[in-house]
């Protein structure tokens, strides 16, 4: 076992024969419970993902969603809420048990220099009141992608200073 989900190494396509290899861009992506799928995709089109294993795919330029081992597919237009990695316009949900987005983030940064959001995050996820398995499309918590997005709102906030 590798521990593929930590640094963004999932991004890699599989090496042991295209396993777990998302079917449309190869990319390995993380496996998902029965319950993110559920709750994710629209009422009916679920049904055939549940019961053999299925993995999200992270690639933001893949139009692929979820699929299973067995070849199936379903479409980020099957998903009843918009799948952050995978969207480029706002709104871009980043943290969808508490509702913070891209822009949310860019604007704290651009009016105070950082952010409070992956702090808030935390206390609320210390409190038990996150449900990323039920929320995120990646059934993973959002934390490493919110850190992510203040990381790179405040190295845009900096080129842009330094331009002036
Ligand atoms: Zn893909």
């Amino acid at each position: 076992m590798s521990s593929c989900c930590d640094g963004g190494s999932c991004e890699k396509p599989g090496t042991s024969g295209g396993q777990g290899a998302c079917p449309r861009c190869g990319a390995v992506g993380r496996v998902v419970g029965d319950e993110t799928v559920r709750s994710i995709v629209k009422p009916g089109r679920a049904e055939g993902l549940l019961a053999v294993e299925r993995r999200f795919c992270r690639t933001p330029t893949c139009a692929v969603l979820y699929y299973g081992a067995d070849g199936l597919v379903v479409e980020k237009s099957a998903a009843a809420v918009r799948v952050g990695v995978k969207e480029t316009e706002d709104p871009v949900p980043l943290c969808y048990c508490f509702g913070f987005t891209h822009a949310d983030v860019r604007r704290q940064v651009a009016e105070r220099g950082d952010s409070d959001i992956p702090a808030r995050i935390t206390a609320e996820v210390r409190a038990g009141r996150c449900a990323c398995e039920v929320k995120n499309p990646s059934g993973a918590c959002c934390l490493g992608e919110v850190n992510a997005a203040v990381k790179q709102a405040r190295e845009d906030l900096a080129r842009r200073l330094s331009a002036v």
